[in-house]
């Protein structure tokens, strides 16, 4: 686990501002919800974050330590993509432990956490078997134990469950839940879904064309929304 913070981010595409001037603190073990409309900055922050993309302006700290001229790798991050991107020539045990073995960890580490992970997930039966093989919501269970075994000191997720149907989003909604629970690893989560939000964040930060509207608890934000913009997603229909 490790503290993650944002001093004066700022992310210019040529001459588009996408990011214009964010600092915020999380604290370790800390599960923040990311939200805002389509195209405020959101994925470009957790990019920058897990070191995908150029720091225009800023630093960005991961347990206290600027971290912006390191690789990803180097800054032990793990990312939960909506497409969950597997090899699909590989079984799931060896999807889990792809990066553990690029990593140069020996066969018995590897699989002693990918069977870790696998409990945790309830993956353990299904290991032999190929993605193709698996449901949407297993596959995006391996996509989490992939980034899990790992032990990254933080979790980015950028809306990991738009692409699930709504029976499943409510299930792997609370599998996020219980994980986080487990492991405790510091958490952005990007989501453009009000419950998920609501439902998964110990403080929720709402983006607006690349700047903070609003942070706080979710009960904070649904209770008192800084303006329209803010109750439009959070607030109390009324
Ligand atoms: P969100 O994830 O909140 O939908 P993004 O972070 O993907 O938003 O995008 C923020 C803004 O940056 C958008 O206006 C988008 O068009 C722009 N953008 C994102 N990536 C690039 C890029 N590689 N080149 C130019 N503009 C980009
Ligand atoms: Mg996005």
């Amino acid at each position: 686990m490790a503290s993650v913070e944002l001093h004066n981010i700022h992310k210019a595409y040529g001459a588009l501002t996408v990011i214009h001037d964010i600092s915020l603190a999380i604290e370790d073990g800390e599960f923040i919800a990311l939200v805002g409309p389509s195209g405020c900055g959101k994925s470009t922050l957790l990019r920058m974050i897990a070191g995908l993309e150029e720091i225009t302006d800023g630093d960005v700290s991961i347990g206290g330590q600027v971290v912006n001229a390191m690789t990803p790798r180097e800054r032990n991050i793990a990312m939960v993509f909506q497409s969950y991107a597997l090899y699909p020539h590989m079984t799931v045990a060896q999807n889990m432990g792809f990066n553990l073995k690029l990593s140069g960890e020996t066969k018995q580490v590897i699989e002693q956490r990918v069977n870790e992970a696998a409990r945790m997930l309830d993956l353990t039966k299904l290991l032999d078997r190929k993605p193709a093989q698996l449901s949407g919501g297993q596959r995006q269970r391996v996509a989490m134990g992939r980034a899990i075994v790992r032990n990254p000191a933080v979790f980015l997720f950028d809306e990991p469950l738009s692409n699930l149907d709504a029976k499943l989003r409510v299930q792997m909604r609370s599998e996020i839940k219980a994980l986080h629970q487990k492991v405790q690893t510091t958490s952005i989560y990007v989501t453009h879904d009000q419950i998920e939000a609501m439902t998964l964040a110990d403080r929720i930060v709402v983006l607006n064309q690349g700047n903070i509207e609003q942070q706080g608890t979710p009960i904070e934000l649904y209770r008192k929304p800084a303006n329209l913009f803010v109750a439009g997603f959070i607030g109390s229909p009324a």
